[in-house]
């Protein structure tokens, strides 16, 4: 993912765009460019925050003490279970630590069923889980588990937990449009086993643990110089190691073997930074996202950057330029005819890629996506136009999306180290990475000292699923500490 894969845009292509059109998008482009400036004073006021959150008081972003207390050496062995659920699949993996910075994996996917993030009974979904845990050892043992032996098992949540220990979490409040009555405010834990228990399932949950927190600790088991660990997927969050002694919430409820020096990993849950409003360049559309979301003034920063809600803020832009007549004019006599573009969250990041992927200036190739997902068809100035706003929204993201890292690196002083990032967006969203990088440049004066990409102190690296092998890893540390008599 280096870098756009489009031909640079060809001088005066959009000479056939209406002028009408083009003030339009000089409006967006006013609304949503975020200048180096404002990303600087994003981050101080994001530093701010990381450390209210750490603070007895509290503050808007949880900054979950995760109770991983070490560093993984890449020396931890083992073979465990991983499950990761995830906001659109649920991932089934054995993972082997071999030692010497190396693991393997073995590993199945379910697609979670559409409806099941807003069941209204919460045991389809643990019942779903443990079912496909279930079907996963069959396949392992065909001739059945051995007689004894239980799998140890590390259970990645991508949601906010609250952890008293690392096999405990309470799930603070759904995020990504999962909406399951019964579940906040309780520990998932015992959900989860019970479903276990029912099957006769040989596993023993060892840990729960956030998606970032196992990105973290994956690429540390491989990477010492990884000092982050990053999602940008249908959510977004980070985690990192930081000291007990900047944590003054954790006074007294430590551990004697827990010095003030020890590590803690933290799961920042940095998704709800800016709940109240103070920092980010916030428009209508965010606005609108927000107020209709099952969990409206929560998860601030997210709404306005991950995944599940990119192709939404697209839609809201579509739909204002046909309300105020400048797009799909012949549709106006018959409103039917936008039937689909008025239904919220049908454009999802996919359709963005596809876009900003596509190799015709005027989206030639994505007329087909928009035929059967929209019933539409845009004129080709429209496309264009379209074009350029998948452009500044997804610049938008990943810009604001860097703030996360620049405060936590500027806050613990890490001049140069490795941030491993996982997700679908990061992944899969071509032009994502790089921009993110040109943002995080901008925020630390890296272009005006004459620095390359490729010579940033702080580099950005793909993590080698981190949700599975993570989940492993701090089974392992976990596993080490009980050893050791402590927990
Ligand atoms: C959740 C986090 C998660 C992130 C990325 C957010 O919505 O609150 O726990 O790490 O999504 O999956
Ligand atoms: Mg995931």
């Amino acid at each position: 993912h280096l870098g756009p894969k489009r031909p640079p845009s060809r001088k005066g292509s959009m000479a056939d765009v209406p002028r009408n059109l083009m003030d339009e998008l000089a409006k967006y482009q006013e609304l949503l460019t975020v200048s180096p400036q404002k990303l600087k004073k994003i981050t101080d006021h994001f530093i701010s925050e990381l450390e209210k959150g750490l603070s007895v008081k509290g503050g808007n972003i949880p900054m979950i003490p995760t109770w991983i207390v070490d560093y993984p050496t890449g020396e931890e062995t083992g073979e465990y279970l991983a499950i990761d659920l995830g906001g659109t699949n649920l991932r089934v993996v054995l993972v082997k630590l071999l030692g010497n910075c190396k693991f393997d994996t073995e590993q199945s996917k379910y697609h979670l069923p559409s409806d099941i993030r807003t069941t209204r009974d919460k045991d389809i979904l643990f019942s779903y889980i443990a079912d496909s845990v279930a079907k996963f050892i069959n396949d392992l043992y065909p001739n059945g588990v051995p007689k004894g032996k239980i799998l140890p098992l590390g259970f990645t949540f991508s949601y906010p937990c609250t952890q008293s220990r690392i096999d405990t979490g309470v799930l603070q409040r759904w995020t990504k449009g999962f909406d399951i009555p019964g579940v906040e405010g309780y520990d998932v834990v015992p959900m989860l086993v019970s479903q276990f228990e029912k099957r006769k399932v040989p596993v023993k949950l060892v840990a729960l643990i956030n998606d970032t927190s196992g990105t973290l600790v994956a690429s540390r088991y491989t990477d010492p110089a990884t000092e982050m660990g990053l999602i940008f997927g249908t959510g977004c969050n980070g985690a990192y190691y930081d000291r007990i002694h900047n944590i003054p919430k954790l006074a007294g409820k430590l551990q004697d073997d827990i010095t003030q020096d020890s590590p803690m990993l933290i799961n920042c849950e940095y998704g709800s930074f800016d709940n109240e409003h103070l920092a980010l360049p916030r428009t209508k559309y965010d606005i609108i996202i927000d107020a209709q979301s099952p969990r409206p003034n929560q998860q601030a920063f997210e709404k306005m950057i991950a995944g599940y809600y990119l192709g939404e803020v697209l839609r809201l832009i579509l739909v204002e330029l046909y309300e105020k007549n400048l797009i799909l004019e012949k549709y106006k006599s018959d409103n039917e005819g936008i039937k689909l573009l008025n239904e919220p969250y049908i454009l999802d990041t996919e359709v963005l890629t596809r876009i900003e992927d596509d190799p015709f200036e005027n989206l030639e190739d994505t007329c087909t996506l928009f035929k059967e997902k929209l019933h539409l068809e845009f004129t080709s100035p429209e496309r264009k136009l379209i074009r350029k706003l998948a452009e500044l929204i997804g610049t938008r993201a990943a810009r604001l999306s860097i703030c996360g890292i620049a405060a936590v690196t500027k806050k613990m002083n890490y001049l140069k180290c490795h941030c491993a990032a996982d997700g679908s967006v990061f992944n899969h969203y071509t032009n994502f990475p790089a921009r993110a990088v040109d943002g995080l440049a901008d925020i630390f004066d890296w272009k005006l000292q004459g620095l390359k990409p490729e010579d940033y102190p702080i580099q950005i690296v793909p993590s080698e699923d981190g949700s599975g092998v993570g989940a492993a890893v701090a089974a392992a540390l976990t596993h080490r500490r009980i050893e050791k008599g402590l927990s």
